[in-house]
């Protein structure tokens, strides 16, 4: 990993997927700079969506999020960057679409708290743990790109 960087996961919820977003959620984080290091297209099972959301586990709203996270597929992906959490959650706005910030993925294209199109890692520790729930070491990719010097300053 490049100095400085950080991976963080980013979900693309089944609502997002449904309406044919998928596309345009990534063309958000790479415009922003990031690097795509892990993808992939999986419908999560109960166990893994209460792994995921244990955090929310006592919570009233913990059944109906586990019954929609299963409810048809979802895009994990693992993303690098300078700050990457931070710059990842910004990008995507508040959890509620209503507060969202215009400009941001829920901002501009979700209403609801229920459907608000992704998921992305509060923190570096939790995005650790995130990653290495949806991904083994060999599907997260080290790559370089050229255009990242006119991205990032050296
Ligand atoms: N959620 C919900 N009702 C609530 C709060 C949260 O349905 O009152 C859902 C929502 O989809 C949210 C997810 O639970 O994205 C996880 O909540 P969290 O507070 O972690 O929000 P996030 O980190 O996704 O912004
Ligand atoms: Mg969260």
């Amino acid at each position: 990993m490049s100095q400085n960087a950080e991976r963080t996961l980013v979900l693309v919820k089944p609502d997002g997927l449904q309406r044919g977003l998928a596309g345009t959620i990534m063309s958000r984080l790479e415009n922003r700079g990031l690097k795509l290091v892990a993808s992939k297209l999986i419908h999560m099972d109960e166990s893994l969506a209460e792994a995921h959301y244990m955090a929310h586990k006592d919570k009233p709203f913990f059944p109906g999020l586990v019954k929609f996270i299963t409810s048809s597929p979802v895009l994990a992906m693992a993303w690098e960057g300078k700050d990457s959490v931070r710059v990842v959650r910004n990008t995507m706005g508040a959890t509620d679409p209503t507060k969202a910030d215009p400009g941001t993925i829920r901002g501009d294209m979700a209403i609801d708290i229920g459907l608000n199109l992704v998921h992305a890692s509060d923190s570096t520790d939790t995005a650790h743990q995130e990653i290495q729930l949806f991904f083994s070491k060999t599907e997260i990719l080290e790559y370089t790109r050229d255009i990242d010097r006119w991205i990032i300053e050296s």
